[in-house]
Order: C-alpha cells, then sequence, then structure tokens
C-alpha cells in the first residue's frame, strides 16, 4: 500500500506487485518525489538498498508510452548494468518500454541493431556507448533523465573523462540522479558540474 502513495503509475505499480516487493525501501521513499518532481538528485548509497528501483520506479512511472531514447543510464560494470536491466524489465513489464543493455567485451551488431530498431532506455558502460556516439549509430538529444550509477567505482577504473564526455552530449535541460557510495574530491567536482540545486539523500 506504501508504494500507492509515493505515486507512482499504475503499470508500474503492477510491476512491483510481480516483483512480489511488499514495502518500499528507505531510499526507495526518499527519492521517489524528487525524482518525480523532476529535480536533480545526488544519493549517497551502496548497492542492496534497493537503490536501482529508487531511481527505476519513478523514472520508469514518468516515461509513459514508448517513444525515443529519453532514458541514459552509466555503469561502471557489464555486470551492475545487466543487473540494472533486468530490475527495469521487471518494473516495466507492463509498460511497453524497451530497454537496451550496452557494454563492452562483445561484438558491436547485436547492440547496433538494438539501438536502431528503437529503445527507450539504454543502461551502458561508458566506453562502449562512446563508440556508438562516434559511429553515429545513437544520439543523445532526445535524453531527458541521466543516471549516473556508482559513480565512485567509475571513478576507480579511470572512466571518469569518458562520463564527462557523455554527460556533454545530453540536453543541459535533463534531469541528472547521481550516485556515490563515496564523495572524494573527484566526484565532488563532477556533481556540481553535473548536477542543478541537488537534492540530497543518504541512507
Ligand atoms: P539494489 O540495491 O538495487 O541492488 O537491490 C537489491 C535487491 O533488493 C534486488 O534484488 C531488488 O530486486 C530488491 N528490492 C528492491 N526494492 C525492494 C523492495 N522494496 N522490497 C523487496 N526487495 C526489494
Amino acid at each position: 500500500e506504501a508504494f500507492e502513495v509515493l505515486g507512482f503509475s499504475p503499470a508500474i505499480l503492477a510491476g512491483i506487485r510481480d516483483l512480489g516487493y511488499a514495502q518500499p525501501t528507505e531510499i526507495q521513499v526518499k527519492a521517489a518525489p524528487i525524482v518525480l518532481e523532476g529535480r536533480d538528485l545526488i544519493g549517497a548509497s551502496q548497492t542492496g538498498t534497493g537503490k536501482t528501483a529508487a531511481f527505476g520506479m519513478p523514472a520508469l512511472s514518468k516515461m509513459g508510452a514508448p517513444g525515443a531514447l529519453r532514458c541514459l543510464i552509466l555503469e561502471p560494470t557489464r555486470e551492475l548494468a545487466a543487473q540494472v536491466v533486468d530490475n527495469f524489465d521487471k518494473l516495466g513489464k507492463h509498460t511497453g518500454l524497451r530497454t537496451l543493455l550496452v557494454h563492452g567485451g562483445v561484438g558491436y551488431e547485436k547492440q547496433r541493431k538494438g539501438l536502431q530498431q528503437g529503445v527507450d532506455i539504454v543502461v551502458a558502460t561508458p566506453g562502449r556507448l562512446l563508440d556508438f556516439m562516434q559511429d553515429g549509430t545513437v544520439n543523445l538529444d532526445t535524453v531527458e533523465v541521466l543516471i549516473l550509477d556508482e559513480v565512485d567505482r567509475m571513478l576507480d577504473m579511470g572512466f571518469l573523462p569518458d562520463v564527462r564526455r557523455i554527460v556533454e552530449r545530453t540536453p543541459r535541460t535533463r534531469q541528472t540522479l547521481f550516485f556515490s557510495a563515496t564523495m572524494p574530491a573527484q566526484i565532488k567536482g563532477l556533481a556540481d558540474w553535473a548536477l542543478k540545486e541537488p537534492a540530497s539523500v543518504e541512507v
């Protein structure tokens, strides 16, 4: 019942029911109104707290019908990206929205075909996404919600220059959600540059 009062769409509430979630976690309760209002968010939270659904439920609720690429999520590893796609596919099962996983270490053609067929949500590791931006397969002009997840791990892996190049190609009018378990100076700097008057959520 608590999910209903958070303001998610009927289709997302049906997805939550299918997943069997009984009640929202703390970060889900705190993040929902911020994301639904369209505000930027900076979240200090580990995996295991329900963080993926904390941004997934409200972001998917706002998207409505399938259309263009409107939600872009950057992850440090293929494993994390695959987990996010799995959670989004289940939460969004009743929406018709299309989510595509884009990561390195495998061939380009299958992912390129997926992008060309049209998708609403891309969950990507930075290097492979940049390849598809450079060869013109993907264009980020229609992105409305940009989610930078596990930013401290992206820093550890040397991805921050790539992340900056990707952020620069998204519209300035976007909403940005930024998650990092720790906030060293380089990450604080990236957040200050990428976010506009963010609300902070800690769990
Ligand atoms: P995450 O922190 O996003 O990696 O999620 C950790 C696990 O918790 C995943 O298996 C989610 O499907 C699950 N989960 C997320 N939200 C809830 C919830 N409200 N109730 C029960 N399980 C949840």
